[in-house]
């Protein structure tokens, strides 16, 4: 046996075989030799016009989605596919040096692209990422490789030292026991899913993916964070039976699931879900969600090689509302950047992405797709109650873009005859700390507000979210934070409008107090969290949220803020706690292993 540990980014226990998955960055094996050139040349012209078939296709999807100026981001990469200098010295390795067409191809681009990387200039070094990535098809067409995502067969724990968003939203996620990150982060997109799914997930495994052997036994314990390979028998019954007393305690919190999350002085709170794909509302409605509270829009977009069209769109956020059975579903525009990088927009690598182009920022520099998503939303509409939500705001200049294009996308549908909701609700995220300060002007504008904990955090506390050497100092706890939630939950009071929080710190029962006590009237969380939250809240009264509130407030460091919670939920939360901490409270002395 042998065991690893990570950081714990979605709590639980999980016993199965790991799922080895190693992202495919083909290597063009730049030794190898031929007897054969002009067997590598056939297979060198099938692998150009496959790779200019793909381009191809990309660039007319794109062209129809986006018009025109944005296809031509791919014209720089057809038109090495057709460079005869360069080709001509990549058929000369082969004749010359006798390399197999992998080899040749990759040492020529190699040399072509020595200038550019000695040139220091940004531009050229961009131009170098999408001649790169002409070289990965190139090699890939060669190679008979098509899809780089995993598949998985049975119930299995993936193991691998990274996995995108993209890779995330293409799993299937009914197979999917555990997740074991050698990087990541407890607030990247892995992490969210887990939570969402229910699932357990370490993160900052370090080098778990080299050294567990695919299909070997994994024992995953999601409390202390370690995850067991080839368990030793006692360890694996200990395992099995921490997650039959997990299941028992889901079969109770079930019971909760027609129960209002009323506390035990009558104060009523929303509990949402926080859903990135549409089976998981089944899992938010199964646990007594009342609606659902944030769509992270991007995970559908992910899903797609290419963006998405507008029909496309409308089938999937028509799927939405129909498994929310007449639920309000707060639908979030698209947020990519920062650790959503979408690679169907031609997503380029910045300096320090989560001050980039992101959220609010890309969207109104990319005005069509915007427009494309806000027709497909407004137009499914009809079929339940929306709202819809613009991420990353900054000023109400933002704010006002938004409701422009909003206008007049409902002009152009009522002009061509479509049936829409006229007055969906529009809202923002409260989730920078500029939004904080503007808050009382953005209240007056916006019908709604959503506190996205995660990146306010990350941002008052200047704390990189997906970077793990700094991850841990990202504690949504921080007075610092608490007094931003503060201002901007009196900002909406002021204002007159809702103000709900949906980031991952209402997923804690404990940290969900607070938020309560500050004011919040909806919490939106992951669906698997629900109905751990209904019981906390259940178990104690707004007086006393307020009053913990008030005093965590005004503490002057984390470690305040922390003691004072522990002192606290010695008491009347020590019962919640332990349960919830792992959904199940399911670890007995000597459950360590
Ligand atoms: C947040 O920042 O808290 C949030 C809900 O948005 P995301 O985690 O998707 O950035
Ligand atoms: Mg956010």
């Amino acid at each position: 046996m042998e065991s690893f540990r990570g950081i714990v980014a979605s709590g639980g226990v999980a016993l199965g075989p790991a799922r080895v998955w190693r992202r495919l960055v083909v290597n063009p094996n730049l030794g190898q030799k031929t007897d054969a050139p002009a067997e590598e040349h056939r297979r060198l012209d099938l692998a150009l016009s496959e790779t200019r078939r793909q381009l191809e296709e990309l660039r007319t999807q794109l062209q129809d989605r986006l018009g025109q100026d944005h296809a031509t981001i791919l014209d720089a990469q057809l038109l090495i596919l057709d460079d005869e200098t360069f080709l001509g010295q990549v058929r000369e390795a082969i004749d010359d040096q006798r390399l197999r067409a992998e080899a040749a191809f990759s040492r020529a681009m190699s040399e072509a692209l020595v200038p550019l990387d000695l040139s220091g200039d940004a531009l050229f070094r961009e131009r170098m990422t999408d001649f790169r990535d002409v070289e990965q098809r190139v090699i890939r067409a060669l190679s008979d490789h098509v899809s780089t995502l995993p598949t998985l067969e049975e119930p299995c724990i993936l193991v691998s030292s990274d996995l995108t968003p993209s890779e995330t939203a293409g799993l299937d996620f009914e197979k999917i026991l555990g997740f074991c990150i050698d990087g990541g982060s407890d607030t990247g997109h892995t992490a969210i899913i887990a939570r969402s799914l229910g699932v357990p997930a370490l993160v900052g495994l370090r080098r778990a993916s080299q050294e567990i052997r695919h299909e070997s036994m994994l024992a995953l314990d999601g409390e202390l964070g370690v995850v067991h390979s080839d368990p030793d028998p006692a360890v694996i019954r200990r395992f099995e039976s921490r997650i039959r007393r997990r299941q028992g305690a889901q079969r109770r919190l079930a019971g909760l699931q027609t129960l209002p999350a009323v506390t035990t002085d009558g104060h009523r709170i929303a509990l949402s879900a926080n859903i990135e794909v549409p089976e998981e509302i089944d899992i938010a409605v199964r646990n007594g969600a009342e609606a659902i509270g944030l769509v992270r829009t991007e995970y559908f977009y992910f899903r797609h090689e290419v963006l998405p069209n507008e029909d496309e769109q409308l089938g999937e956020y028509l799927d939405v509302l129909r498994r929310a059975q007449g639920r309000s579903v707060t639908f979030r525009v698209l947020d990519v950047g920062g650790d959503k990088l979408l690679a169907a927009v031609g997503g380029v690598r910045e300096y320090n992405p989560f001050l980039g182009l992101r959220g609010a920022r890309f969207l109104l520099a990319n005005p069509e797709i915007l427009r494309t998503q806000l027709r497909a939303l407004y137009r499914a509409s009809v079929e339940g109650p929306m709202r819809l939500m613009l991420p990353m705001i900054c000023d109400l200049t933002e704010m006002l873009a938004f409701e422009d294009h909003a206008r007049r996308v409902r002009e152009s549908l009522l002009e061509e005859g479509h049936d829409f909701d006229t007055e969906v609700p529009l809202g923002i995220m409260i989730e920078t700390p500029a939004a904080v300060a503007m808050a009382e002007e953005l209240a007056a504008r916006a019908e709604f507000f959503s506190l996205g904990t995660n990146d306010l955090t990350q941002y008052v506390l200047a704390v990189d979210r997906s970077n793990l050497r700094v991850s841990r100092f990202a504690q949504p706890q921080h007075p610092a934070v608490l007094r931003a939630i503060r201002d901007a939950v009196r900002a909406a009071d002021r204002g007159r409008i809702p103000v709900a929080s949906c980031g991952d710190m209402g997923s804690n029962p404990v940290l969900a107090m607070l938020l309560i006590g500050l004011g919040v009237q909806g919490i939106s969380a992951s669906a698997a969290s629900i109905p751990a939250l209904k019981e906390a809240i259940r178990s104690i009264s707004f007086a006393d949220a307020q009053a913990w509130a008030e005093e965590a407030t005004s503490l002057s460091t984390v470690e305040e803020v922390d003691a004072f919670l522990r002192n606290k939920t010695h008491g009347l939360l020590r019962e919640f706690v332990s349960r919830s901490k792992a959904s199940g409270g399911d670890r007995e002395p000597g459950d360590e292993a």
